[in-house]
């Protein structure tokens, strides 16, 4: 509990007397771009989002690309330049660009209250409304967001709780309860693993990941991203594409059916294969949608379901 005048660890919530003041009705950024970008690949293929980021994150990693808008109120060398929002023409701009909505680059469930006004409004217009977030929520937070969103992309950073506190300053299991939780409620679901030097890069903590990501469902999607130094590991070297080659080879033993990395291995990492008959269904670009062979989220081929949400 906030002591008056007290502002949280995140830096974006602060306690006035009995008023708890968020920081979070605001954005960083207004842009519209392909889903395949958040990244989500079985969620309304080939659509555009428009992307928000209201400031904050309530982890603190080493890696982060975003660290001038995620860590604003941890770092004084952080400024705010962030612009306030109205949820009525966020959601207009929407509709007017034929796109959905998605909260990124920061951690969206610090702006849970602007989720809500978003989706009340975004609902009714038949825009959907996606999270790309750390996973870090508490029971009653998933509740609520389980009731908002139509797809969650939530990051699995590490294999153990020693590993993801010394990463992200944060244990692991409440990041494991969250996914468990949005794909029990039927939330489409996708997963993202940094490969990160000293902690997920390393064989057997990916293995691990990949079994709780297969444990949750082989269907879900599981999206590998090469590791740039930056921000406070600048001293690591890029991960390379053999180790992201091995790291693809490790989630599909571990049972999961589709594997992704996004650039290092050509098109061929950003493809969806039928689990039927292995014949590419989906191609990508790095930008965009290629070409879908699905038809009513089905191989054309062998009439195999690819799980997804495809319209
Ligand atoms: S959870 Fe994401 S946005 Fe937050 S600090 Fe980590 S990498 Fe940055």
């Amino acid at each position: 509990m906030l002591r008056d005048g007290q502002v949280g660890t995140c830096g974006v919530r602060r306690r006035t007397g009995d008023v708890l003041e968020t920081a979070t009705f605001a954005t960083v950024m207004q842009h519209v771009d392909a889903n395949e970008r958040k990244p989500f690949y079985h969620f309304r293929p080939g659509g555009r989002s428009l992307t928000l980021a209201a400031p904050g994150c309530t982890f603190a990693c080493g890696y982060c690309i975003n660290h001038r808008i995620s860590q604003y109120g941890r770092e004084s060398s952080v400024d705010w330049d962030a612009e306030p929002v109205r949820p009525a023409d966020v959601v207009a701009r929407a509709v007017a660009e034929g796109a959905d909505i998605c909260f990124s680059y920061t951690e969206p469930s610090l702006a849970l209250e602007l989720t809500e006004a978003v989706v009340a409004l975004a609902r009714p217009a038949g825009v959907r409304v996606m999270w790309k977030s750390n996973g870090f929520l508490t029971p009653e937070a998933v509740d609520r967001a389980a009731g908002l969103v139509d797809a969650v992309n939530i990051d699995v950073k590490a294999a153990g709780t020693a590993e993801h506190l010394r990463l992200t300053g944060a244990p692991l299991e409440p990041v494991l309860d969250t996914i468990r939780e949005f794909a029990r409620r039927g939330v489409w679901l996708e997963i993202t693993t940094p490969l990160i030097p000293g902690t997920s890069a390393a064989p057997d903590q990916l293995a691990t990941i990949a079994r709780a990501v297969a444990a949750v469902g082989a269907q879900v999607p599981w999206h590998l991203v090469r590791f740039t130094p930056t921000y406070r590991m600048t001293g690591h070297d890029p991960t390379t594409p053999a180790d992201l080659a091995e790291a693809v080879r490790i989630g599909h033993a571990a049972g999961l059916r589709h594997v992704y990395v996004e650039r290092a291995l050509g098109a061929p990492g950003r493809a969806t294969r039928c689990p039927g008959c292995d014949e590419t269904v989906v191609r990508r670009g790095v930008w965009r949608l290629e070409a879908s062979e699905l038809t009513g989220g089905r191989c054309a081929r062998c009439d195999h379901p690819i799980d997804g949400r495809w319209n």
